[in-house]
């Protein structure tokens, strides 16, 4: 029976010990996190008293991966209100346009409302984009075919939502290869958007987001007490220090308290012995691992940068709702000059959320974006103050909160450059020496949960062909 090391208790990391622990249960599976909490990226907070989601909170339900996922351990699964997302733009809420593709609209008429009627004609008068097969930031590029102000109404908000990235800054190949392709076969990204939407609509009936009662923050307990029942050893506290070569298998360096061999007992270090790794780390750390084992993985590693953020969660008294009714919260483009970037109005959005708490109404706003932490230096109170002050400019004067929580993500999300595709893909050829290591996580083919799952279910795959 060979050992399968998978270090790294994030989604990734308990979706990779899922999978072989299920699809192969003859190799003996152990998952070493390094803090005391499974989870990474999803966590649950207590707001008011109540637990509610304080990180990520829905996966995309139009890929199949999380949603498979949750139906293989019976999570209770849930879809949100189809109420529209709204922008708050020129100092009003507008509805989110109809099928837009991260923004590049599908209709330039949709924009009326957001758009000057200049700004629209603009994006009507559409120019081919030569990029010579080159890649280029995401913003850039529909700045080019289409103008800066879709751009900066509607492009950078929504990347802003996913990425906590600048749409210039980002990758058009890696964040939206369906228009950098357009781009490059010299199509028009209008008409790839028309087609989408088109695609979209033929789905109408399917939701398209999903998450899980109790909250995603839930998701990896339920996950971890799955796998624990298939068999896979699970250590918190298990801080993975050092990453060696021996022979065709690996040497584990184990500090923290979770380093002693399963006995219970705290241990200053200890180590352990595996066929095979599957590092399911963000970038910094695993290039930390990788250092002496593939120093050029490292150097790759190293130059993909994170955004940090922070998230408020506000609980309001029912009676005070109805600024928050009908829509599932807004988006803000940087441009106006708001501190904050978003907002979920997470009781709208989630009816088992108003259902568990029927007496209070959980709204969160997150501040912070790549390259512009400066907001995230003050302390607790006076984010909340800026939250709930651009909260208050935009649904009016809400009364006090019952209560407000904090939650930062410093090195939330992976940033994918210009470049990260070629980036991401020396790193793999950086690590082909070494067959019995994988890697895996937001760092590579994706940032969203169901992306990370299909980067760990291959990941997985990869290792148990090779040994
Ligand atoms: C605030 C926020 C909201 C988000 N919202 C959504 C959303 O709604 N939907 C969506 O699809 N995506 C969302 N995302 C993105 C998504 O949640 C993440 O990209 C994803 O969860 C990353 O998972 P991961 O397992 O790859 O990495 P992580 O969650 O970062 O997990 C990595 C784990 O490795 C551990 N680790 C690090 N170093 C070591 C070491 N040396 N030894 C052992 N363990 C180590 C860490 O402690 C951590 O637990 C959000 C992200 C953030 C930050």
């Amino acid at each position: 029976m060979s050992t399968i090391a998978i270090v790294g208790g994030g989604i990734t990391g308990l979706a990779a010990a899922w999978h072989l622990a299920t699809r192969h249960p003859g190799h003996e599976v152990v998952l070493l996190e390094s803090t005391s909490r499974l989870g990474g990226k999803l966590d649950s907070i207590r707001v008011a008293g109540h637990v509610v989601d304080g990180g990520a909170e829905s996966v995309l339900a139009r890929r199949p991966e999380a949603l498979e996922l949750l139906s293989e351990i019976d999570a209770p699964l849930v879809h949100p209100e189809r109420f529209p997302a709204s922008l708050w733009s020129r100092g009003q809420l507008t509805p989110m346009p109809a099928g837009t593709l991260m923004g590049v609209p599908s209709d330039p008429s949709s924009l009326h409302g957001l758009l000057t009627e200049d700004e629209i004609e603009r994006v009507r008068e559409e120019r081919a984009v030569d990029l010579h097969g080159t890649d280029i930031g995401i913003g850039d590029l529909v700045e080019r075919a289409c103008g800066s102000a879709v751009v900066d109404r509607l492009v950078e908000p929504l990347l802003g939502g996913v990425y906590a990235g600048h749409a210039r800054a980002l990758s058009a190949r890696a964040c939206m290869p369906a228009l950098w392709e357009a781009a490059v076969d010299g199509r028009s990204l209008l008409q790839t958007a028309a087609r989408a939407a088109e695609a979209g609509s033929a789905r109408r009936d399917e939701p398209v987001f999903a998450a899980i009662a109790g909250g995603l923050g839930t998701l990896p307990a339920r996950l971890a007490d799955a796998a624990r029942g298939a068999g896979v050893t699970i250590r918190t506290g298990a801080v993975v220090s050092e990453l060696t070569a021996e022979g065709t298998g690996w040497r584990l360096r184990l500090t923290g308290p979770g380093s002693g061999a399963g006995t219970g007992e705290p241990m200053p270090a200890s180590t352990l012995h595996a066929d095979a790794v599957l590092l399911a780390t963000p970038a910094a750390p695993t290039a930390r691992l990788l250092s002496s084992a593939a120093p050029d993985a490292a150097v790759g590693l190293r130059t993909i940068e994170y955004a940090s953020m922070a998230l408020v969660t506000f609980a309001f008294r029912a009676s005070d709702s109805a600024p928050f009714e009908g829509t599932t919260g807004f988006l803000v483009p940087p441009v106006d000059g708001a501190q904050i970037k978003a907002s979920t109005f997470s009781s709208s959005k989630w009816p088992w959320l108003t259902q568990a708490v029927p007496d209070l109404r959980f709204v969160r706003v997150s501040l912070g974006r790549h390259g512009e932490e400066r907001v995230l230096h003050h302390d607790d109170a006076e984010l909340t103050r800026i939250g709930l002050t651009d909260l208050r400019r935009v649904v009016g004067p809400v009364l006090e909160p019952v209560d407000a929580q904090v939650r930062r993500w410093g090195g939330g999300l992976p940033q994918y450059a210009v470049g990260h595709v070629d980036t991401v893909a020396s790193i793999r050829a950086a690590t082909a020496a070494h067959p019995t290591l994988a890697l895996a996580g937001a760092a590579y083919d994706g940032v969203g949960i169901p992306a990370c799952i299909a980067s760990a279910r291959r990941a997985a795959e990869e290792l148990v062909t090779r040994l």
